[in-house]
């Protein structure tokens, strides 16, 4: 039997993760989800046919997985009042909010025993395709583990770290890291129309060239440098593009930004 997934927080993250895990199979009957404003739960029953209630707690008293999915700033307030029910069912607790420790949860949870599983999901998983760190507290049992994975496929792929602070380096190349390519695609984009193209053909071209390295990096055997050699033949025009990139520091700029995104989830912990 599937086990009895709760998601407190019906939005955009939730939402997401629920499509995925009933788009692929994963029993509607067995999914419950919680919010505050019914019209928007009922909106997800018609379209998913998962459960849905604006009562936190009776969710979670039947629950074998609860999915924390609200905004951080007022987790606190779910989370107290979830304690008694918690003892009664003793899920694995799954937290996709940013920022917050495991320390803090459990403090707000009320009981330092509960298997409790951090996960730092990137948006791309709004499509399915997200790239995820996840960080199990000692108590989470292998099997917990497995669930949890297989529940957050559902949006994407899944690596685990196997220290908290891992995840603060997750968020400095995935978390954030949508935002690095965006920036990539915007300047490719400005560079074409600098070299006279129309904006939107320049778009386009930018756009599907990022779409066809990620795909080709993906599908094929080799590592990152050989797939950047594969394209530089001796004296030619990627070659000159590369030495252009490496002259100006390219991987030192990277180095940085990833850094000073390292260094601030660090400080917002
Ligand atoms: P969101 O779209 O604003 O969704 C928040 C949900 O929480 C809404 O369904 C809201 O429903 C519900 N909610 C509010 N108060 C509640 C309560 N007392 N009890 C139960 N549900 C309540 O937010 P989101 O973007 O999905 O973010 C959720 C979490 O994911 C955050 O912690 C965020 O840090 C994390 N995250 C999100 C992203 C992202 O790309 N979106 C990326 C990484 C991490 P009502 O409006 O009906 O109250």
């Amino acid at each position: 039997m599937a086990s009895q997934l709760t998601f407190i927080g019906a939005g955009n993250m939730a939402g997401a993760i629920f499509a995925g895990l009933v788009d692929s199979g994963y029993p509607a009957d067995a999914i419950t989800a919680t919010a505050t404003h019914q019209q928007a739960l009922e909106r997800h029953r018609a379209r998913y046919g998962i459960n849905i209630t604006t009562d936190n707690a009776a969710a979670v008293s039947e629950a074998d997985v609860v999915v924390l999915a609200v905004k951080p700033q007022i987790m606190r307030e779910v989370c107290e009042p979830l304690q008694e029910a918690l003892q009664i069912s003793r899920p694995l607790m799954i937290s996709v909010a940013a920022g917050l420790t495991v320390d803090t949860l459990t403090r707000w949870l009320g009981d330092d025993s509960l298997a409790i599983i951090r996960c730092m999901p990137n948006t791309p998983a709004m499509v399915g395709e997200g790239a995820m760190g996840l960080y199990a507290t000692a108590a989470v049992s292998e099997a917990q583990r497995e669930l949890a994975g297989e529940i957050l496929s559902a949006v994407g792929m899944v690596e685990w770290v196997e220290e908290e602070g891992l995840l603060n380096a997750v968020t400095a190349i995935a978390g954030s890291a949508p935002a690095y390519f965006f920036y990539m695609y915007e300047a490719l984009e400005q560079a074409g129309v600098a070299r006279g193209l129309p904006q939107e053909s320049a778009r386009r071209l930018a756009l599907q060239t990022a779409f066809g390295a990620a795909r080709m990096a993906r599908e094929s055997e080799f590592d990152p440098q050989t797939l950047k050699r594969q394209v530089m033949s001796p004296h030619g025009t990627t070659e000159e593009a590369i030495k252009s990139l490496e002259n100006a520091g390219f991987e030192k700029m990277i180095d940085n930004a990833t850094l000073a995104c390292f260094k601030r989830a660090e400080s917002l912990a």
